[in-house]
C-alpha cells in the first residue's frame, strides 16, 4: 500500500504548522499537469521564528557531542530507508522521474547521511609545533553557526541531504529553504530527522517565495554560512548578496559536462554508459553529459549507436514500472528546450532524433540527439538541463580539450579511451571540478562533487564537504 500525496506544511521550532498568513502553493503532477497538492507558504514572520529558532538550536546542538549527532542521524537514515517506498511514490508523483530512480535517491540519502554521521566524531584538528618549549599551539574546528540551505527540483532528495547531513554533522543548525514544486519529499527527509529526535530548532523547513526568502536569511545576523544548488544566474545573485554581508558559502550551480570519446574508445561502454547517464531524470542534472565530443573515425557509427539507443529509451509517467524516462519537472523547460533545439537547426545543427514535446498534457520531451552544432548555437553556451545530446566531432585531442575548456562552468566531465597517455592528458588539462573515465563514477558520497568556474565554490561530498561548516580557531597556550 502506498500512502497518498499529501499537502506539505512548514516545519519550525519543532512544529509542523502553516504559514502565519495562511497562503500556499499549488503543487502539480508533471505527467498530467494536473494539482496534486499544496505546500504552505512561509511569510517574514514564519522565517523570524525559524532564524531564532535555530539560534538557539545550534547552542544545543554544537553541545551536542559528535558521537551523539552521528548515533541520531543513522537513526534518521534508518528511517528514511524505511519509509522509501512512500518517498519514492511522492517524489514521482511531484517530480516525474521514474520510480525506480525516486527509490534509488531516497536510498542513496540515507547512505549520505551514514557516511556524513561516520565523518563526525573525524573533525580533526592538528597540534602545530612551538618554537618554546612551554607552548603548545592547536587548532580545533569548530562549527560555524546556523546555515540557510537553498535547493533545487530536480533532486528534492539528494541536493537537501547533502546539505543538511553536513551542517548536522559538524554541529550547525540549519534552516532548509526546499523547492515549492517539489515539497513532499524533502519534508519526508525532515521528518527522518525529527522522528530520530533531533532537537527543536536544528532543523527548520520553510517554502515560499524564493528570492523573498533569500533577501531575508543570508544578511540575517543570525545565518553564519549559505548553501545554494541551483543556476549560476541564481547563485551569482545569492553569492553577491552573501559577500556583502561577508557570510561563508557553498554554490553548486550549473555544469555542460564535455564527454570526449577517442578514437580507440571501446564505444559499446561509452555509448551505454552516456545514454543512461545522459536520460536519467530526464537529463536535468547538472553533472549531466551535454557535449559530446567524438574523434572523426568513430563520430558516426557513436552517433548512430547513440541515437538508436536515444529512440528506444521507454517514455511515459513515472509511476508505471517500465518507463525508463518520465516528463520534464515543469512546463519552463520543456519552452527552454524547444527553443534551444530550433535555436540549434537554425544555425545548421543537424536533428538527427528527437526535437519535440510529446502529447499536450504533461510535460514530456523526446530524447534528443543533435548533432555537428556550431559554437555560435545558444545550446552550446547555455545548459539545457534536458534530455538532450549535443554530438561533435574533433580530429586532434588538443582540439577536443580546447573546446571542452571554452566554458567557463567546469562541473562535471566525461573521457572514454584506451589509452593511459591520453587519460592522464584529460585528467590533467580538462577545467572541471571532476572527471570520469570510463565508467560513470561521480556522486558517491565519499568523493568529492562540486566545481570550478562559473559552476561555483566547495565540495559536497568527500571528506573535505564537512570544511564548508567549521570554523578552524587557532589555540596557544603557555604553561
Ligand atoms: P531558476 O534559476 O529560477 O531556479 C533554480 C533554483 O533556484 C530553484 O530551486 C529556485 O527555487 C531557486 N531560486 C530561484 N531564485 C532564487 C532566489 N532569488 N533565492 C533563492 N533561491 C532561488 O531556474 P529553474 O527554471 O527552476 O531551473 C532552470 C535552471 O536552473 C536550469 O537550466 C539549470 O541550469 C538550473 N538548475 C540547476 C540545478 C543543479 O542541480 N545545479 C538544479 C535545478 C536547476
Amino acid at each position: 500500500m502506498t500512502s497518498p500525496y499529501l499537502d506539505t506544511l512548514l516545519f519550525i521550532d519543532g512544529r509542523w504548522r502553516p504559514g502565519s498568513g495562511g497562503e500556499t502553493i499549488a503543487v502539480h503532477d508533471p505527467a498530467t499537469g494536473s494539482q496534486i497538492g499544496t505546500v504552505a507558504k512561509a511569510g517574514r514572520p514564519d522565517l523570524e521564528e525559524a532564524l531564532a529558532a535555530a539560534a538557539r538550536g545550534f547552542e544545543s546542538w554544537r553541545r551536542t557531542s559528535p558521537f551523539e549527532r552521528a548515533a541520531l542521524m543513522r537513526k534518521a537514515a534508518d528511517n528514511l530507508r524505511a519509509a522509501a517506498h512512500d518517498v519514492a511514490h511522492r517524489m514521482t508523483l511531484e517530480q516525474g522521474k521514474p520510480l525506480a530512480q525516486s527509490r534509488m535517491e531516497t536510498l542513496a540519502g540515507a547512505d549520505i547521511i551514514d557516511w556524513f554521521a561516520g565523518e563526525a566524531p573525524r573533525a580533526y584538528g592538528q597540534t602545530i609545533p612551538s618554537r618554546a618549549p612551554d607552548v603548545v599551539q592547536m587548532t580545533m574546528k569548530v562549527p560555524v553557526g546556523p546555515v540557510a540551505a537553498f535547493t533545487p527540483w530536480n533532486f528534492p532528495i539528494n541536493q537537501a541531504v547533502r546539505k543538511v547531513s553536513a551542517a548536522l554533522a559538524a554541529g550547525c543548525s540549519v534552516i532548509l529553504k526546499a523547492p515549492e514544486e517539489t515539497p513532499a519529499s524533502p519534508a519526508m527527509l525532515v521528518r527522518a530527522f525529527v522522528e530520530a529526535g533531533l532537537p527543536p530548532g536544528v532543523i527548520s523547513l520553510v517554502f515560499g517565495d524564493p528570492a523573498k526568502i533569500s533577501n531575508h536569511l543570508i544578511p540575517h545576523p543570525v545565518v553564519q554560512k549559505i548553501s545554494f544548488t541551483g543556476s549560476t544566474q541564481v547563485g551569482k545573485q545569492l553569492a553577491s548578496l552573501a559577500g556583502l554581508h561577508m557570510k561563508r558559502m557553498t554554490m553548486e550551480l550549473g555544469g555542460h559536462a564535455p564527454v570526449i570519446v577517442a578514437g580507440d574508445a571501446d564505444l559499446e561502454t561509452a555509448v551505454k554508459t552516456m545514454v543512461a547517464a545522459k536520460f536519467r531524470n530526464a537529463g536535468q542534472i547538472c553533472v549531466a553529459p551535454t557535449r559530446f565530443l567524438v574523434q572523426d573515425d568513430i563520430a558516426g557509427d557513436f552517433i548512430e549507436a547513440f541515437a538508436s539507443q536515444a529512440r528506444s529509451l521507454r517514455i511515459g509517467s513515472g509511476l508505471d514500472p517500465d518507463v525508463e524516462m518520465g516528463p520534464l519537472a515543469n512546463h519552463r523547460r520543456v519552452l527552454a528546450l524547444e527553443g534551444l533545439v530550433q535555436d540549434a537547426v537554425s544555425h545548421g545543427a543537424k536533428l538527427v532524433t528527437g526535437g519535440r514535446r510529446i502529447g499536450n498534457a504533461g510535460n514530456f520531451f523526446e530524447p534528443t540527439v543533435l548533432a555537428d552544432v556550431p559554437v555560435g548555437a545558444r545550446i552550446m553556451n547555455e545548459e539545457p538541463f534536458g534530455p538532450v545530446a549535443i554530438v561533435n566531432r574533433f580530429t586532434t585531442l588538443d582540439e577536443a580539450i580546447r573546446e571542452a575548456n571554452r566554458l567557463r562552468v567546469g562541473l562535471a566531465s566525461f573521457g572514454f579511451t584506451q589509452s593511459s597517455a591520453v587519460a592522464t592528458r584529460l585528467a590533467n588539462e580538462v577545467a572541471a571540478g571532476m572527471m570520469s573515465i570510463n565508467h560513470y563514477g561521480l556522486a558517491l558520497p565519499e568523493v568529492p562533487f562540486g566545481g570550478i568556474g562559473d559552476s561555483g565554490y566547495g565540495t559536497e561530498g568527500g571528506s573535505e564537504a564537512l570544511d564548508g561548516y567549521f570554523d578552524t580557531r587557532f589555540v596557544t597556550r603557555r604553561g
